[in-house]
């Protein structure tokens, strides 16, 4: 029986010695898997803290490892750039909007899976993207930053009428005569939304020329109302400001700009001044009598498309570009652009008046002549 006792002593003794090495094995294996963790947790995180991308939480901060964060994944595959007032379009793909905008100038297909996006233009519905936007402005914050930098500064380069100012080449037109457009070009359907979204609301307008790709001179046109069509195309209400000289010619996403010089009648004084003025009451009359003896049909027309002849100015040289009935009578005169553009250029309103009158002379012969055939025949 004593035996028997001793040999369950010595079992339960080997069992100890079992348990008690595995909980040496046990413990070593948790110490180094805590080891290994640390240490894992160690390399995620460098010592440099600032590499390190915030996000705030209910909790407190939490922070998100830098290398797991690449700027390159929320960049625009148009511009190549950080998204800037992203949008995503029906088909699921996301782009800068304006970047977007451009696209869908030249065809109403997704640039990137060619899903016909037509509806989309027609309704303009172009909402922000706003979770991207949250994504960037949590862990893109300086680049952000630095993408609305650009953004300002190419704005603010686009407002500058000075400089580089955006060249319709398109018609004659001239100051405080409207000029109502049908905007179709892709390179004129961003013209135009620049000159909206810079709020300048203006551009030049010039003829074209065969050698320099559009004339000296000009005019600048503000828009009054822009109406768009579903599939983009525009109906653009406009009045002429102001005559200018182009300095230089540019050119600038497909489209021409110039530097420019505005350009304001010499101001005389003295006898030269009552000269100017006994001249400019006689060619006022002179205008008058030919509109008036004009047929029915004809001044209607006259006066749908430009309005009334306006008044007589009280002071012939108060306006910079002088009277406004002088361009209103060069707006619906029978003649040709490049006789329209010789006047627009002269910086004396004495010699637009002589041009004018001279013209009046002209058509007034003319149709007394065909007047006289009629009658002959
Ligand atoms: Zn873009
Ligand atoms: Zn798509």
């Amino acid at each position: 029986k004593a035996a028997a006792f001793r040999s369950a002593d010595r079992n339960e003794e080997a069992l100890q010695e079992y348990f008690c090495y595995l909980w040496l094995v046990v413990q070593t294996f948790f110490s180094l898997s805590l080891y290994f963790f640390f240490f894992s947790l160690l390399a995620l995180f460098p010592d440099n803290a600032s590499s390190c991308k915030t996000l705030p939480t209910f909790s407190g901060e939490r922070q998100v490892p830098s290398q797991l964060l690449d700027s390159a994944d929320f960049e625009c595959s148009l511009c190549m750039r950080l998204f800037y007032e992203p949008v995503t379009t029906p088909c699921g793909h996301t782009f800068c909007l304006k970047c977007l905008e451009r696209c869908l100038d030249h065809n109403p297909n997704c640039p990137l899976c060619k899903e016909n996006l037509s509806e989309y233009l027609a309704t303009r519905a172009y909402n922000k993207t706003l979770l991207m936007e949250e994504l960037l402005q949590r862990y893109f914050c300086d680049e952000l930053a630095e993408r609305q930098k650009v953004h300002e500064e190419e704005m603010k380069e686009l407002s500058n009428l000075n400089q580089e100012v955006p060249i319709f080449v398109c018609t004659m037109a001239f100051p405080t005569i409207p000029c109502p457009l049908h905007v179709f070009e892709p390179r004129y359907r961003l013209m135009i939304r620049r000159s909206m979204e810079t709020g300048t609301k203006q551009f030049g307008m010039c003829i074209a020329d065969e050698l320099k790709g559009f004339a000296d001179h000009g005019c600048m046109l503000e828009v009054r109302d822009v109406k768009f069509f579903p599939d983009g195309r525009s109906v653009v209400d406009t009045i002429g400001i102001a005559c200018f000289k182009v300095l230089s010619h540019g050119q600038r996403d497909g489209y021409h700009t110039a530097k420019i010089e505005y350009l304001e009648d010499k101001k005389v004084e003295g006898e030269e001044l009552t000269e100017l003025l006994k001249l400019h009451d006689s060619v006022y009359d002179q205008a008058l009598g030919w509109f008036t003896s004009l047929k029915d049909d004809m001044k209607n027309q006259i006066i749908s498309h430009f309005g009334q002849l306006p008044v007589k100015d009280s002071d012939p040289q108060g306006n910079p570009n002088g009277p406004a009935w002088c361009w209103w009578l060069l707006a619906v005169l029978p003649l040709e652009n490049k006789a329209q553009l010789t006047i627009l250029a002269m910086n004396a309103l004495k010699d637009r008046l002589v041009a004018i009158r001279r013209v009046l002379i002209f058509v007034t012969r003319k149709r007394q002549e065909s007047a006289n055939l009629q009658c002959i025949s």
